[in-house]
């Protein structure tokens, strides 16, 4: 735990490693190299958030296995001030930086660090550049090589709900049987 409002004059730096920590959705990082420094500023805290790490994910398309490095650099001024964080940002020096709200005295560090990694977490990572994807209609892997389904009945969605019907048509309903 950070205690934000009694800092050292020069600031507290802290760091660590966490071999494996979870994200949300399935996702992980390993191998997490982190530093976190908090310096008062005028009633404010300035916090940098630097670390690196491999996230471990899957492709946007495909669902194949997915590793890739991650670097977090982070600076943000945290406030307790709502009319500061209202505003958005705030100068500080040469910078311009984002405000938090940060109404706690006390700020946990671990939080901090997987919270900015999770802001840096790729949206839509692909596997390679070019990713066929799966056919929506049978799952194949396309990067696999082509699958049986037609183009025409994969892409016209009037076969497509011929298809679907025919499928749900052989579900039986009946609870009995
Ligand atoms: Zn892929
Ligand atoms: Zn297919």
């Amino acid at each position: 735990m950070i205690d934000l409002y009694h800092l050292p004059p020069e600031g507290l730096r802290l760091s660590g490693t966490t071999a494996h920590l979870e994200l949300e959705g399935d996702v992980s990082l390993r191998e997490l190299a982190w530093s976190v420094f908090a310096l008062a500023s005028d009633g404010d805290v300035f916090l940098e958030v630097k670390g690196q790490a491999v996230w471990q994910g899957f492709c946007s398309r495909c669902l194949a296995p997915l590793d890739r490095p991650l670097m977090v650099e982070s600076q943000f001024l945290g406030s307790k001030d709502a009319d500061l964080v209202g505003r958005g940002s705030h100068a500080l020096g040469s910078q311009d930086l984002d405000v938090v709200f940060l109404p706690e005295d006390n700020l946990d560090e671990a939080e901090l660090v997987r919270e900015q990694f999770e802001l840096q977490a790729p949206m839509h990572p692909l596997c390679t550049d070019d990713c066929k994807g799966l056919c929506p209609s049978c799952g194949k892997n396309w990067n696999k090589g082509p699958c049986q389904c037609q183009p025409d009945a994969v892409q016209a969605p009037s076969a497509l709900n011929q298809a679907l019907a025919k499928a749900l048509a052989g579900i039986k309903l009946d609870p009995q049987s």
